[in-house]
């Protein structure tokens, strides 16, 4: 992610990001809180002009991506270390034909659970000892 917030204007966006790109962001409050994370898998540049437009947080910050399975990784890792600070409730769908499972979810193999007190992030993961009483 870029190392610094920046404003969440259409301009500056147009300005810094090329049309077109794969890619995944992160949107933050005018207090500078994150509260959403996002991955658009053909057009990052056009989703936060969107959000922009839509007033839909005050700040953001951004990756370019070459292949949307390295954003879907991103967006992932992303989601399972700020889960408790995200609004997001659903947890981040895999890119359209791609057999892609998440790498950091406790039990990757199976389907994911979106409930909104499930263990996504890595603090709420229980100890394994708490695993074999259930
Ligand atoms: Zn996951």
């Amino acid at each position: 992610m870029t190392p610094r917030l920046l404003r969440l204007r259409p301009w500056l966006i147009r300005a810094l990001i090329p049309a077109n790109h794969i890619g995944t962001y992160m949107l933050y409050s005018d207090q500078g809180e994150l509260f959403y994370i996002g991955r658009s898998d053909t057009d990052v540049q056009r989703r936060l002009i969107r959000h922009a437009a839509d007033r839909r947080g005050e700040y953001f910050t951004y990756d370019i991506h070459h292949t949307v399975t390295s954003a879907f990784d991103v967006e992932c890792a992303l989601f399972h270390i700020h889960a408790e600070a995200l609004s997001n409730r659903l947890h981040p769908d895999k890119p359209d034909f791609h057999p892609i499972t998440c790498a950091f979810c406790p039990y990757p193999s199976t389907a994911i659970p979106y409930r909104k007190n499930a263990p996504y992030g890595v603090s709420r993961r229980p100890h394994k000892s708490q695993w074999s009483s259930q």
